[in-house]
């Protein structure tokens, strides 16, 4: 990656210069120096740096209670994300959700219909967030969109652009369009050597032959309601670098060569789960990114995190606190544990949200969600 490539190694050498002023940790969680710092208004506790490849983390909870950040708590559910389904016409190496061609796990009609029935009960809910897999090859996924339309909800998209050239979505963009879906689009880089790398052969070219259809139709143009917005993720084990400076290497490098305009770029830290995580214990990195992750736990990223405002639904029904803990099957710490137990989404205000090792990965650095970093401080 040329550019952001170049951004990268910025963003290590960042991480190697805070890790290398910081202590070594040979104990638990439970055994962290009580020395506090301050950041702004806040006081918090620093992490004690982890490079003993043994111990790969301390627990996430009493991070949190150190720096007296915890445990989670519910604010307002203002999203609604609907995992509609584990097939995708792509096998990306790092995808946490062990999509592909071959998966057969899809929500049915029923399904569907008992998300809009909680939807229609749930005013608090603003956003209907369509992840998978590849969504739109759910044939419930035009009616989830119609009729969140239909109830003045705004409608996110989670495309991986590739999409529409499959059989039968020949008029996708133009459905998505005509219903002002925001469409929020996976393009590691802006070269084509590291997005096939990452994301399959012939990727790259589809991708960006389909931002610029979405284009023509108005999408990611200033002052256009169409959304399109971007999302990057590293291709090894570093953390994303900062997302202001990235997106304006994006926007620069995607106009001058593809004349592609966007609105926004997200930048994702890769979640040491599923097929992430296979790759990191094949390649003798675990211990390694699991301490890079949590020497960089940055508290200003604690508010934001979007199990805080977020329910998370697979695509047999089941609820969970985030699509993360859905993959790894951590059941939602507020109570209800599928649609068919909850009425309303509007009543897990102050419930307890359920964590584990993997929540690092939200809180290294400037942070990660789906609508990318947490925090204007943190990235390198
Ligand atoms: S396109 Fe997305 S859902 Fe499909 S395999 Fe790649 S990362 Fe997973
Ligand atoms: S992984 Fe999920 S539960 Fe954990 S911090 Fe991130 S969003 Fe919250």
């Amino acid at each position: 990656m040329e550019e952001a490539t170049d951004s990268k190694s910025n963003a290590e050498e960042g991480v190697n210069r805070q890790s290398a002023s910081a202590a070594h940790l040979n104990e638990p969680s439970s055994e962290f120096s009580p020395a506090v710092h301050k950041r702004g208004a806040r006081q918090y506790t620093p992490l004690p740096v982890l490079n003993d490849s043994s111990i790969f983390a301390p627990h996430f909870e009493d991070v949190l209670l150190l720096n007296g950040l915890g445990p989670l708590r519910r604010t307002r559910t203002v999203t609604f994300q609907v995992n509609v389904g584990k097939r995708c016409n792509q096998a990306c190496h790092h995808c946490h959700v062990e999509a592909g061609p071959k998966r057969t796990e899809m929500m049915s009609r029923r399904v569907a219909e008992r998300v809009l029935a909680v939807l229609d009960k749930s005013p608090v809910v603003q956003t209907v967030d369509l992840t998978g897999g590849a969504p739109e090859l759910n044939p419930n996924f035009r009616l989830l969109v119609t009729e969140s339309r239909r109830l003045g909800r705004h409608v996110i998209d989670r495309c991986n652009l590739t999409v529409f050239f499959e059989p039968g979505m020949e008029d996708l963009d133009q459905f998505l369009a005509e219903h002002q879906v925001e469409i929020v689009a996976s393009l590691p880089c802006y070269t084509a050597a590291n997005v096939d790398k990452q994301r399959g052969l012939g990727v790259f070219e589809k991708s960006i032959e389909a931002l610029q259809r979405l284009n023509r139709l108005g999408y990611g143009l200033a002052g256009s309601p169409l959304i399109l917005n971007l999302v990057y993720n590293p291709l090894g084990t570093s953390l994303p670098p900062p997302q202001q400076r990235l997106e304006i290497d994006y926007r620069r490098e995607l106009h001058r060569r593809y004349s592609i305009e966007f609105h926004n770029l997200y930048t994702l830290t890769n979640m040491p789960i599923r097929r992430f995580a296979a790759y990191l214990e094949q390649s003798g990195k675990y211990s390694e990114y699991m301490g890079l992750l949590a020497n960089h736990f940055n508290p200003e990223t604690v508010p934001q995190l979007m199990c805080l405002s977020l329910v998370s639904m697979g695509w047999n029904g089941k609820l969970y606190d985030c699509d993360f803990n859905q993959m790894l099957e951590i059941e939602l710490g507020a109570g209800p544990q599928n649609v068919w137990e909850i009425d309303s989404l509007s009543d897990l205000s102050g419930k307890h949200v359920n964590t584990a090792h993997h929540c690092f990965g939200c809180t290294a650095g400037a942070g990660s969600s789906c609508g990318g970093a947490l925090s204007s401080t943190g990235a390198s």
